[in-house]
């Protein structure tokens, strides 16, 4: 299913005093299959639109649809569109609730297929809780505060894929986690892109996550998508980044500094392709024995 948004607006309290609009004519193509980023400064409008694609937010101004679904119809068919849209909010492990893992997990389920069988739902919940790499046997009747903080995230990411929606949109899925945690989220998101949901959409504020993970990303700013092209492009723009008040990946750092030095390495951004790219130069210019 692919994702087109058209000059979308959204105000938060309209007619108030506290009206606040979030989005101010936002385009964006997301093709089925990417694995997209969104980026942007805080109150930039990505939470407000990510909520749009799966009709949490309700579509005020402009167009949006998603595969067949045209979001400004009002028949559209919201539940079934919400089954094809999983949506993991930040910080995830917070919304759970149920006594036990396999409860929680099958939550989800419930909503979606009232009339689904006992038997098939617990083979989907296994199958989900097995996708993201937890021990099926071991923590089904376990309490989700039983759990180390990691493996309460990925039950909540459970609770959503058991749907098997096509498109999975993950609000700063890495969020608060330590360094390996971050990267085993990740691992994870990519063996779930392609097979069990076709496309990936994260909101992230980790500019190096950006560099490594997405096939395209968009960067938001006061309501609007001021950038929207692959990862390798948006930091060869490092500077209008900067002025935005945005960081850049640690990789666009190094090629800034040896820029002012007089040397050019025409990188995707990615450290392997960082780190070769500057080993051939180096090696070029007889440094070293590096192979
Ligand atoms: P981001 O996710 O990029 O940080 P948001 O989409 O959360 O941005 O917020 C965009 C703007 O909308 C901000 O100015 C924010 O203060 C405002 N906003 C977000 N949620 C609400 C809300 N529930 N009520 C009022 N204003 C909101
Ligand atoms: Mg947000």
């Amino acid at each position: 299913m692919r994702i087109v948004a058209k000059n979308l607006t959204y105000t938060y309290n309209p007619k108030s005093p506290f009206a606040s609009q979030a989005l101010k004519g936002v385009d964006i193509v997301i093709e089925e299959g990417e694995f997209f980023g969104i980026i942007g400064h805080t109150g930039s409008g990505k939470s407000t639109f990510v909520q749009h694609l799966n009709a949490l937010i309700k579509l005020t101004g402009g167009s949006l649809t998603v595969g067949d679904y045209d979001l400004s119809d009002k028949k559209c068919k919201f539940l079934e569109l919400r089954s094809k849209v999983g949506m993991v909010f930040q910080y995830p492990e917070y919304q759970l609730f149920a006594e036990t893992v396999e409860k929680d997990v099958m939550f989800g389920l419930k909503n979606f297929h009232k009339g689904m069988a006992e038997e098939e739902m617990k083979a989907a919940v296994k199958e989900a809780i097995g996708r993201v790499d937890l021990d099926y046997e071991d923590v089904k009747d376990k309490s989700p505060f039983e759990l180390s903080g990691g493996q309460r995230r990925r039950v909540a990411i459970a609770g959503v894929i058991v749907t098997r929606p096509e498109i999975l949109i993950l609000d700063e899925p890495a969020a608060g986690l330590d360094p390996l945690g971050k990267k085993e989220i990740m691992q994870l998101l990519h063996a779930i892109h392609g097979s069990w949901c076709k496309t990936v959409v994260i909101v992230s504020h980790d500019m190096d996550e950006i560099a490594e993970n997405c096939t395209r990303a968009a960067v938001f700013s006061e309501g609007k998508v001021v950038m929207e092209d692959t990862p390798a492009e948006i930091f060869k723009r490092s500077d209008e980044l900067i002025s935005l008040g945005l960081d850049i990946p640690v990789t666009a750092k190094c090629a800034r500094v040896m820029k002012e030095r007089g040397i050019e390495i025409d990188t995707d951004f990615t450290c392997d392709d960082f780190i070769a790219k500057t080993l051939a130069l180096w090696k070029g210019q007889g440094g070293g024995n590096a192979q």
